[in-house]
């Protein structure tokens, strides 16, 4: 393939720093920066809205159902420059229910469910993961039993991040107890405000919040089940193939990487000039190399979709390479700031607005989220290379 973008793409990657342009002042990234995944700002809101506006809210859905009709290059294009400028990113709502509820719903779930998600009016908690059930999807307990036109709907889920402001679940749950394990999942949406939803916050290292979901007798609609009945560890795994696309962009690694340098360039300490420093050079070059190659994997795994292949092996290693790319910025911003870099981003003498110090605790996280580094790992043996699955 061809790593340079061609004319038609570098267009549109001007269009969307246009866009990013008009939209993201230093208010936005500032409210991005303060309030973590914590509900969502005004700011952030309005930058959403915006981004409906424009019309670019299902950027690589097709127009039928209301999208722009982009290619996945044109895809990873917008996402990577929306992290770069770090404004707040497309949820995964529209990046990934959205394309699986395309996929495999039938075509009344369609109508109903994509108009409102493309207008703003519907936002997805994700609720695969339970207390005894994490890279083990196929031990999920929650279980729906129909009655009559209703699935009532009992169980826990763990680590039901977004919870608490989103207005839907993507819920995996047990519907054919008989079934072998992984053949009894189904994928049903379930609204926050039915009877029998409770919600209790946890809070995470970073500062995040995620939750734990309860569901106590709740009742929802059958034709809330999306697809076939018995199909949802399917559909869980191609909705966690589109999430691990979004996880694998180096778009936030650049930006904390350009401000990093930045500084390198600046800063003195103890009389010395950070940029003379050999080892201080030398993880800066290690990080340049790293962020193109990461950047190539990116590119590649989309185009392979482009191509009309479903690219398992070459998201999951885009996504273990950027998530450990990450961790490396982090360490290495760390190392080079010194305790200064520990600072709040509230405290005004903070250095890279205090971003470097959350990075490094936020960073373990992609580590393991959309599926863990080392099951991808296992992916990419089984699926690229035809190894023994684990
Ligand atoms: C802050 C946070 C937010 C999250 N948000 C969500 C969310 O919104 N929705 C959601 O559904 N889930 C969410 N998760 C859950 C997350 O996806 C799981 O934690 C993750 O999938 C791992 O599952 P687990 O914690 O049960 O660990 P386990 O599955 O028990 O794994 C423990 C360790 O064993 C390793 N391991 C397990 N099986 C294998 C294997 N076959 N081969 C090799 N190694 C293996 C894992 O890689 C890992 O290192 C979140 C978790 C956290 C902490």
């Amino acid at each position: 393939m061809d790593y340079e973008l061609s004319p038609a793409e570098a267009a549109w990657r001007d269009e969307v720093r246009g866009f990013i342009r008009r939209n993201v002042d230093p208010g936005l990234a500032s409210e991005t920066r303060l309030k973590g995944n914590e509900g969502r700002g005004p700011l952030a809101l309005r930058f959403h809205r915006a981004l409906r506006d424009a019309g670019w809210w299902g950027i690589a859905w097709p127009k039928e159902y209301g999208g722009l009709g982009k290619s996945a290059v044109e895809q990873w294009i917008f996402i990577d420059e929306i992290e770069s400028a770090g404004a707040p990113m497309l949820p995964l709502t529209v990046t990934s229910v959205a394309p699986t509820i395309m996929r495999v719903g039938d075509e009344q779930q369609k109508r109903e469910w994509l108009p409102r998600i493309n207008e703003g009016g519907i936002d997805f908690a994700l609720g695969y993961s339970e207390p005894e059930a994490g890279t083990d999807m196929a031990s999920i307990r929650t279980h729906a039993v129909l009655d009559g036109d209703e699935w009532v709907v009992n169980g826990q889920k763990m680590w039901n991040t977004m919870a608490h402001s989103a207005t839907h679940n993507w819920l995996a749950v047990r519907t054919e107890p008989d079934a072998p394990r992984h053949k009894g999942l189904s994928m049903m949406i379930v609204p926050m405000d039915a009877p029998g939803v409770t919600v209790q916050p946890i809070w995470v290292w970073p500062g995040l919040r995620t939750n734990a979901l309860f569901l106590d007798n709740v009742r929802v609609p059958r034709s809330n089940l999306i697809g076939d009945r018995g199909a949802g560890f399917y559909y869980a795994a191609m909705a966690l193939n589109f999430e691990r696309l979004a996880i694998g962009s180096v778009g936030m690694g650049r930006r904390m990487f350009r401000n990093l340098v930045r500084l390198v360039r600046e800063r003195v300490v103890d009389g010395r000039p950070l940029k003379d420093e050999p080892w201080v050079r030398e993880r800066i070059a290690r990080l340049a190399a790293d962020l193109e190659a990461g950047r190539m994997l990116g590119l590649e795994t989309a185009w392979a979709i482009d191509q009309g292949r479903m690219p398992a092996a070459e998201s999951s290693m885009a996504k273990v390479f950027v998530s450990e790319l990450v961790q490396r910025i982090a360490d290495a911003g760390c190392e080079i700031l010194g305790l200064d870099g520990q600072l709040h981003p509230e405290e005004p003498t903070a250095l890279v607005e205090g971003r470097m110090q959350w990075l490094y605790r936020l960073a373990p996280m992609l580590a393991f989220g959309g599926g863990t580094n080392e099951v991808q790992r296992d992916i990419i043996g089984f699926l690229g290379y035809g190894l023994p699955r684990k």
